[in-house]
């Protein structure tokens, strides 16, 4: 029996509303497949297209329009796959949106993500850039991320180990040859509170020991604190990754800058804080026409009020400009521009 999909495919889309940063551009061809055949099909039905995978749009922005296929998942769905005394398997849609996924698992006292909570975004794009908050990352908890390949329209999956996970990577982000479609989760079903981040434990004060709904309550006040809300001021959340440095070049740092914070990652690398860098060049608030870096924390830019991407990359690159002439450092940017 052959099944046939309707799908809606829109044309010259505005994908202002699609990305936190507010920034105009024009996708040229525009759909939300609502499973991973449809997404297969719609890959089918256009080759030789560009194509772009979008989340909830909350790590990139446009400077220009998309000449191509922009693709937006909308499959949903969480449920358990399989389940032990100590363990849950949970397959989760690419477009269910992450933060609600914590909730559930939480709610339902299941450890793991917990430290995630309140991170903006689409499940589909948790793996993506290995999304990573109060010392855990999703790699932590994945099991399993599956895919359709935009090249052949062929579903493939990936175990953990296969998706090449780092600080902020993986095999998805570096090559984009993938569209998520559902990921699997493998998480505890009991929870003791150990301490791994200490910002989190100071919050938790006088909690001798934290249940997983305390833990959550605890980060959501210290992101609604620190982190601007973006519906007042769009933004894509860390606008930089910290820099990761080779032994001779933590070395030229701290020449220059002694109270640099420095942390050895293992092999001979050393990670430091794009957030002081910024801080030290001197544009901790500092605004350029309709752009700036919001005052509470210098790793995220924040848009006052323009519409046009490139206002955002040229004030980026003043920003690499003035920490590599100082520093000799070169800052890359870890939201996805396009
Ligand atoms: C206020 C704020 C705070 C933030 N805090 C954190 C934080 O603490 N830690 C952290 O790690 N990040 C943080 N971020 C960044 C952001 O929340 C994450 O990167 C999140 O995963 C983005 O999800 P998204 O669905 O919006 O992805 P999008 O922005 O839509 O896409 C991001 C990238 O993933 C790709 N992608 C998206 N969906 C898929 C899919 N289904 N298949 C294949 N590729 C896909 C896109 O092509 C793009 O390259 C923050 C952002 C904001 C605005």
């Amino acid at each position: 029996m052959s099944i046939f999909f309707v799908m809606i495919i829109k044309y010259n889309v505005q994908l202002q509303p699609h990305n936190s940063f507010r920034t105009k551009a024009l996708a040229r061809i525009f759909c939300e497949p609502q499973s991973a055949e449809e997404l297969s099909e719609i890959i089918n039905a256009f080759p030789d297209e560009r194509k772009l995978i979008l989340g909830a749009g909350f790590n990139l922005f446009f400077t220009k329009d998309f000449d191509g296929l922009v693709i937006k998942p909308a499959i949903k769905g969480v449920h358990i796959l399989s389940e032990n005394d100590r363990f849950v398997e949970i397959e989760a849609g690419a477009a269910e949106d992450w933060d609600r996924f914590v909730k559930y698992c939480v709610d339902n006292g299941y450890a793991g993500v917990e430290n995630l909570s309140l991170i903006p975004g689409s499940v589909g794009a948790s793996p993506v850039q290995n999304i990573g908050a109060y010392g855990t990352e999703a790699m932590d908890v994945i099991a399993k991320v599956k895919t359709v390949e935009l090249r052949t329209g062929n579903n493939k999956a990936f175990s953990n180990e296969e998706c090449g996970f780092g600080y902020r990577n993986s095999i998805f982000k570096r090559t984009g040859l993938y569209a998520i479609t559902s990921v699997v989760f493998r998480l505890e079903k009991s929870f003791h509170y150990k301490e791994k981040y200490i910002d989190l434990s100071r919050e938790l004060e006088g909690i001798p020991s934290p249940t997983l709904a305390q833990v959550r309550n605890a980060i959501i006040s210290i992101r609604n604190r620190k982190l601007p809300d973006y519906t007042l001021l769009p933004n894509a959340g860390s606008f930089f990754g910290n820099p990761v440095l080779t032994e001779s070049e933590k070395d030229q740092l701290q020449l220059k800058l002694p109270d640099a914070p420095i942390y050895n990652v293992g092999e001979g690398q050393f990670k430091t804080s794009a957030a002081f860098l910024i801080d030290k060049a001197g544009y901790k608030g500092k605004r350029h026409g309709m752009v700036g870096v919001y005052q509470r924390h210098s790793l995220i830019i924040v848009n006052y009020g323009t519409e046009n991407g490139r206002e955002i990359t040229d004030f980026m690159h003043k920003i690499q400009q003035e920490v590599q002439q100082r520093f000799g450092i070169m800052l890359e940017p870890e939201v996805r521009i396009y």
